[in-house]
């Protein structure tokens, strides 16, 4: 199956902006620095030689400490030995819960704009990834949610929705009364709900993390994933998990195991000591710095003439390009994002990355990362702010 756009899109603004030495905000690759607790645990354990298959689910140690961390995070208590997976990333998570609980044809609801692994990977499958639209606000606010058209998509295929809190690209924090009102929907329909966790530390002025699986009633249907690649700056080190009801993880082991056999055996250990030892302070840390770096490049974004959609979580700005002009009017977003390569030495990716392709949508918006040491987003800044 070809890739689609999603991909090729932020590879090629990659490769581009390599050949000529920009800054890159098009990757959502964090290069900051990985906590020495993390480094130092994954060095120890390649020394002692667990550098061989693990159980097909992950180490005992690092399932216990998921389970303890999903205590203290979302109130769960789930068993270690049989709730508990570790994952090749939330991706292989995702590969894997998919793979078990759905067949071919089934509908996958996802809130657009999504991330395209999601839809990639149902279509992979031959699952349907249907995109429910939010909406763009008028200013700087986040995307909207309508429950109404959440149920207007639902069919008799329909089998689950994917909700990916906070969101890539648009930064979202669903509200508890817009996770209550999915998992209201989700119990009526009979769905199961996906979510993708990954920047559940990556929460903003007073927002909050909210996970159907928190609701009442509402573990059994939620397939709870996330990882260490965001928290932990690891991306490379293919870590994640998935929490779910013991009933449907002998499925999602099976295919975890059949597609990646086990998540890499020291980096299981570097991870497990980080939650061991990394506490609420290190969490807290981490939020308000890339809260800061949030206000550099929404400012940058304001000086430079676009109007940035300030997210309440995860490391993107999605900025509206409607009031630019000039070096940008009447381009295609990916034209735009290259033009803006062009001219500042910054890359980002073209709005229409993240949108149902036909649907015309994201022209006018380009998404920029902020997940970026100081000095790289304070020089990218430096440049946009040079446009004005
Ligand atoms: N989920 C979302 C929403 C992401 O944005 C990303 C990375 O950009 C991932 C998952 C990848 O996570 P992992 O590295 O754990 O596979």
């Amino acid at each position: 199956m070809a890739p689609r756009v999603v991909q090729s899109e932020i590879r090629a603004m990659t490769a581009e902006c390599d050949r000529i030495g920009g800054v890159n905000l098009a990757q959502g690759v964090c290069d900051t620095e990985v906590p020495a607790a993390v480094m130092e645990g994954a060095m120890q354990a390649m020394r002692d030689g667990h550098n061989i298959y693990t159980r097909m689910d992950g180490i005992a140690r690092l399932r216990r400490a998921i389970a303890g961390k999903v205590a203290e995070t979302h109130g769960l208590d789930p068993d270690p030995e049989h709730e508990v997976l570790v994952a090749s990333g939330a991706t292989g998570a995702f590969h894997a819960a998919a793979m078990a609980l759905l067949n071919p044809g089934d509908e996958v609801l996802v809130f657009e704009p999504f991330y395209g692994y999601h839809a990639n990977t149902l279509r992979s499958m031959g699952a349907k990834a249907v995109a429910v639209a939010m909406q763009e606000p008028e200013g700087e606010q986040e995307w909207l949610l309508d429950l109404g058209a959440v149920r207007a998509a639902i069919t008799p295929r329909t089998r689950a929705m994917m909700l990916n809190t906070p969101s890539n690209p648009a930064g979202k924090v669903f509200t508890r009364a817009e996770v209550e009102g999915l998992a209201e929907i989700a119990v009526e329909f009979d769905l199961f709900i996906f979510t993708d966790e990954i920047y559940e530390h990556f929460i903003y002025g007073g927002a909050e993390h909210v996970s159907p699986a928190m609701l009442k009633g509402m573990q059994e249907r939620t397939i709870l994933m996330s990882g260490f690649s965001k928290t932990f700056s690891v991306t490379g080190w293919r870590v994640g998990y998935v929490v779910a009801d013991a009933k449907w993880m002998g499925a999602i082991n099976y295919f975890h195991d059949l597609l990646y056999v086990c998540a890499p055996a020291p980096f299981q250990h570097g991870c497990a000591a980080g939650v061991e030892k990394l506490g609420k302070t290190f969490y807290a840390r981490l939020a308000v710095e890339h809260e800061e770096k949030r206000g550099m490049l929404a400012d940058a974004l304001r000086v430079a003439g676009m109007r940035p959609h300030v997210p309440d979580g995860a490391y993107y700005i999605l900025a509206s390009t409607d009031k630019l002009g000039g070096l940008l009017d009447g381009k295609t977003a990916a034209e735009k994002a290259r033009s803006l390569l062009a001219k500042t030495g910054v890359a980002a990716v073209a709005g229409t990355a993240f949108f149902a392709v036909g649907s015309g949508r994201g022209e006018d918006l380009l998404r920029f990362c902020f997940a970026k040491k100081d000095e790289d987003l304070m020089e990218a800044c430096r440049r946009l702010e040079a446009l004005s």
